[in-house]
């Protein structure tokens, strides 16, 4: 989805280079702090944060600089001019790419804190090597960060989609089916399981739009579009509280901006069907 990829621009690693000038990302339990808008420091712009720094982990090189996630106490937020921002707040005021970094950056900080010790022998884990992974210093069962692939799909029916609202969602809110791939199906298995089990639809035609990192927690989700092999909703009432047929004309009072990727799902099937219906006119 990505129209540049960040690894053209980042070297991902654990070393750091005496040399380099740092750059640092500042994260408050899982948030991001932000000062002014910016998220991006350099290490002798935030003096007055350094003595909230829990501990620090080197992300990744780009060019002359060296970047460094900090894990900060949440007593930082009183200082003035910072606050902390979630990651969702971030994702509609940056670019891609900058949020791709926010992104790793939360999610290597967690996935480091969570990985202290092995699991399979409850001995310390320590970082070996430039590469984003951990060993454990007695068994050397070695730990990577762990990505949960999910689906999310569109599925239309001529100049209709199906949009569906959780329980816990603002009112009004109505955005694409979506869910975990579970241990042993393709996503092509879980599309179909997935749509089948909240709102009762069977699909068809599944077709591959893109994929975006979506850190609540560690996901990668992967985008579909899809025709409607039948009609009739049947919400399951626990994950899906309503789900509706959408007229390209008539759209829910709100749906996730172009910018997530269940938003650029949604723009798609408007784009396709708004075609379709100058077709028909014709
Ligand atoms: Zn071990």
């Amino acid at each position: 989805m990505l129209k540049k990829s960040i690894n053209e621009r980042f070297s991902f690693t654990f070393v750091g280079r005496e040399s380099a000038e740092k750059i640092v990302i500042c994260v408050v339990n899982g948030s991001i702090l932000v000062r002014e808008r910016e998220f991006i420091f350099s290490i002798h712009d935030i003096d007055s944060v350094k003595n909230y720094c829990i501990s620090t982990l080197m992300l990744g090189t780009c060019g002359d600089f060296d970047y460094e996630v900090w894990d900060l106490s949440d007593d930082v937020c009183y200082l003035e001019d910072y606050s902390v921002i979630n990651l969702r707040e971030l994702l509609i005021s940056i670019d891609e790419l900058n949020f791709t970094l926010a992104c790793r950056a939360v999610q290597l900080l967690e996935w480091k804190k969570s990985h202290i010790f092995c699991g399979a022998c409850g001995n310390a884990t320590e970082i070996q090597g430039p590469e984003h992974s951990l060993s454990c210093i007695r068994c050397s069962k070695p730990y990577y960060p762990r990505i949960s692939p999910c689906v999310i799909v569109v599925v239309t029916k001529g100049e209709y989609c199906l949009l569906a609202r959780q329980l816990n969602w603002a009112d009004g809110l109505f955005s694409a089916v979506a869910g975990f791939i579970e241990a042993g199906e393709s996503a092509e298995d879980a599309l179909h399981r997935e749509v089948f089990e909240e709102v009762g639809i069977l699909i068809k035609k599944p077709q591959y739009i893109g994929s975006q990192s979506w850190p609540f927690p560690s996901q990668l989700m992967l985008g579909f579009m899809a025709e409607a092999a039948s009609e009739h909703i049947n919400v399951d009432g626990v994950e899906i509280s309503e789900a509706r047929w959408w007229h390209c004309d008539k759209m829910p009072p709100s749906v996730p901006p172009p910018a997530v990727l269940s938003g650029l799902l949604i723009e798609k099937f408007l784009i396709s069907a708004k075609g379709l219906e100058n077709q028909n006119k014709w």
